[in-house]
């Protein structure tokens, strides 16, 4: 395995990618947010930590963030109208499916550009590479998934 320029701080990114799986989820403890706010199934908190001077945490929070709203676009029980909520314009329907796929292909993008583009054998890419297969494919139990996710990943790695 190799230590890229992103591997500088992999205490940071390993912990981004712990708090990144859950951190979407983190709707349901704050008053007034509906379960899956467009506000944290996005790519807004990894953007906020960036804005804040935080790279390499950032760039494992998005890593995750793309995990976790891969799972979500096939969600075992879709109750009610809507996905995802924004505050604005309230629930996006069937637009929520194009939403959260954008958000994974957003934030793969981004994390991927703060890890300096990594070798596919490197820390960053191996270490989301596993959280990808056992959050989706053990936890979720979410081949639909890890389907989306791992075309996102290719996509971004083949264009990026
Ligand atoms: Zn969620």
């Amino acid at each position: 395995m190799t230590w890229t320029t992103a591997g500088q701080s992999p205490p940071l990114f390993l912990l981004g990618l712990l708090i990144g799986i859950w951190l979407p989820d983190i709707d349901l403890a704050i008053p007034y947010l509906p379960h899956r706010s467009g506000l944290t199934h996005s790519i807004l908190p990894g953007l906020i930590l960036l804005f804040i001077g935080q790279p390499r945490l950032a760039a494992g929070i998005l890593a995750a963030t793309a995990i976790h709203l891969s799972a979500d676009m096939f969600p075992v029980s879709w109750r009610g109208s809507a996905l995802i909520y924004l505050p604005l314009t309230g629930g996006l329907g069937l637009w929520s499916m194009a939403f959260l796929g954008l958000n994974v292909l957003a934030a793969l993008l981004i994390a991927y550009h703060l890890m300096q583009r990594p070798a596919l054998d490197s820390l960053p890419m191996v270490t989301t590479g596993l959280l990808a297969l056992a959050y989706l494919l053990l936890k979720e139990w979410s081949l639909s998934g890890f389907v989306v996710f791992a075309a996102c990943a290719w996509l971004v790695r083949r264009v990026a």
